[in-house]
């Protein structure tokens, strides 16, 4: 298949998120890649967007209440939410304390655990000085 538009769309969506820490929302990636495409929608980004997480190429982050994030970053790690500015940031845990968490939680359960998944909420280190020095 010869390269589209949408595949092109798309490889500029991911192009973004590979090179933002931000975990922007679905609205966020809309403007920028309408700076490239002055005719995308919306909608079309967050197809894109959902498309290429069920893919595996972006990670989708799923917050209650708030609208999804999305990252370019898939290795398995955690997020810590600004409960202040609403910002995302990645957090480093190792991954052998990531799988304890796991073995703690099937020594409560009586069927087998395989995963989990985990929000952080926090202030993060400007609204935590912020918050210190008024
Ligand atoms: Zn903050
Ligand atoms: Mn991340």
């Amino acid at each position: 298949m010869a390269t589209t538009k949408y595949s092109r769309q798309r490889a500029s969506i991911i192009e973004y998120l590979k090179n933002t820490s931000s975990h922007p929302t679905a609205d966020t990636v809309y403007m920028h890649v309408k700076q490239v495409y002055p005719n995308i929608s919306l909608g079309t980004v967050y197809r894109n967007l959902n498309l290429l997480a069920e893919l595996g190429e972006a990670k989708k982050i799923s917050i209650p209440g708030e609208s999804d994030r999305f990252d370019g970053r898939t290795d398995n790690h955690y997020h810590v939410i600004c409960n202040k500015c609403g910002c995302v940031t990645d957090l480093e845990f190792p991954m052998e304390q990531v799988k304890e968490v796991n073995h703690l939680a099937d020594d409560h359960y009586t069927g087998e655990i395989l995963s989990h998944e985990t929000i952080f909420y926090g202030l993060c280190p400007d609204c935590s000085k912020e918050k210190n020095t008024n």
